[in-house]
């Protein structure tokens, strides 16, 4: 590893570089008055792979693929290269009235990958946005859209979440997320959602299984279902594992049950795959492992790599057919300028062409068994009351004693002193409050693993003493 950094010239150029950075920059989801004190920044010249690289040569390992979006390593060539030779080609062209290749194919193999359910018509059409939350916003108005156009009476106008649930950060994706502190100054702007119990086998009675817990958890479900009937237009949920709610995660048979319940109450099912797509939890996506398959699916982070926002909606062809008339108005008139961009497109043709050439899936399930075997020491420190897995997402739950009942004083900020003292010795987590996870690229390497997991319990050791 680089002794560069120690070089004083090099130290006052980070240095100069931070100042430059807090001169003019409002950094997402940060109370910038941590910075540069509390919190550190830092700056990345290039990455490599797992690695993220300062100017001074230094190496820090993106356990959080980078917010969740990297899947093969930064500055992954065959993506560059795609990206490259689109620019070189066509750069963008409004998708309203004009069509490129790009997107074609992009949504032709799209829907082949889609989930798909015995007795179902599989998802039929693709609609394209430039970012997750617009993706959710672009779901949530067809299905809304979707009932208005056939004219139901009364309006069919809620929307049915979870607790705990996250799907961005615009106001109607807003509305349907149920974490306090992304959501409570918003409140008074927000439209009305109905929140079900989450089905998180964390917060299962003790001696009720997850499976058990999530069985509940959709009886409670069914039971608002009943109490709303005719009013709800769509039910959101993250499919296996919500993220931005600390990486908690559930049983596939709620899936199942959410897809038999919202089928008798003609009720949509949105999966929101933005997190969890593209092999992040074990199967390409995590519908499958329930068997189900939604109305609609939102895609975005992993689908171009992690490499350019891009977004897409799957849809059946039935929402598809609900929206065809003779009138404008009931046409989707929803819109983003870079709807479709021809280079996020190329960046997500060549991802999927990396799935296979590389047999990523099969290469994660090694990947994610060495995790498996790393993460379960830690399971045994006095602070940790949580070690779960889905796939390549690992995480662990800290608070004092090991125990649920009794979370560490926020006040503390355990998370916070995590983060920090693995950033000193050259790992990048993001713990989200006490949670501590590991959401790596899928090139991360045994040696890698090995840092990743040494790191992570002397943070927790030093976050907990
Ligand atoms: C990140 C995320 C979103 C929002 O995507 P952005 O591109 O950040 O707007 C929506 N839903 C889920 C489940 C996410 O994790």
């Amino acid at each position: 590893m680089s002794t560069k950094h120690h070089d004083p010239a090099i130290l006052a150029e980070a240095d100069a570089w931070r100042s430059r950075d807090l001169a003019v920059l409002w950094h997402p989801c940060t109370q910038m008055r941590e910075h540069p004190h509390t919190l550190p920044l830092l700056p990345v010249a290039r990455g490599d792979g797992a690695w993220l690289i300062g100017p001074d040569g230094r190496r820090t390992l993106d356990a959080v693929s980078s917010w969740w979006v990297n899947l093969f390593g930064h500055a992954e060539p065959r993506i560059a290269g795609a990206i490259a030779r689109q620019a070189y080609t066509l750069e963008q062209v409004i998708l309203a009235g004009c069509s490129h290749m790009p997107a074609v194919e992009l949504a032709e193999r799209l829907l082949a990958l889609a989930p798909r359910q015995s007795g179902r018509a599989p998802l039929a059409k693709v609609f394209y946005a430039d970012n997750g939350s617009a993706g959710v916003e672009v779901a949530l108005k067809m299905a809304f859209q979707w009932f208005a156009n056939r004219g139901d009476e009364p309006r069919r106008t809620k929307f049915v979440a979870l607790e705990n649930g996250y799907h961005g950060e615009t106001v109607g994706a807003l509305s349907v997320g149920d974490i306090p502190l992304y959501r409570r100054v918003y409140a008074p702007l927000l439209m009305e959602a109905v929140f079900a119990p989450s089905p998180d086998a964390y917060l299962a009675a003790d001696g009720r299984s997850a499976a058990e817990h999530a069985e509940d958890a959709a009886d409670a479900l069914a039971r608002i279902l009943d109490e709303h009937a005719g009013e709800i237009c769509a039910l959101v949920l993250e499919p296996r594992v919500q993220c931005a709610g600390g990486m908690r995660m559930h049983d596939p048979v709620y899936l199942k049950r959410v897809r038999e319940l919202c089928d008798v109450h003609g009720v949509f099912l949105i999966a929101d795959e933005i997190a969890v797509g593209f092999g992040r939890t074990g199967t390409m996506f995590a519908c499958e492992q329930a068997g189900v398959m939604p109305d609609l699916m939102c895609l975005s982070k992993g689908l171009t790599g992690g490499f350019l926002p891009l977004a897409a909606v799957l849809a059946t062809q039935a929402i598809y057919d609900g929206f065809l008339d003779d009138s404008r108005e009931r046409a989707f008139l929803h819109s983003h300028s870079y709807t479709g961009n021809p280079l996020a497109c190329a960046a997500a043709l060549a991802t999927l062409d990396i799935f296979e050439a590389d047999d990523v899936l099969a290469r994660n399930r090694r990947t994610a068994a060495r995790m498996a075997e790393l993460a379960a020491p830690l399971a045994a420190h006095p602070h940790v009351a949580d070690v779960r897995q889905a796939g390549m997402i690992v995480a662990f739950e800290l608070s004092d004693g090991g125990r649920k009942s009794t979370p560490f004083d926020a006040a503390r900020r355990v998370g916070l002193r995590a983060y920090t003292h693995a950033l000193e010795r050259g790992v990048l987590l993001r713990p989200l409050g006490d949670i501590l996870y590991w959401m790596p690229p899928y090139c991360i390497d045994d040696d890698q693993l090995d840092l990743l997991a040494d790191v992570t319990g002397s943070a927790i050791e030093a976050a907990t003493a």
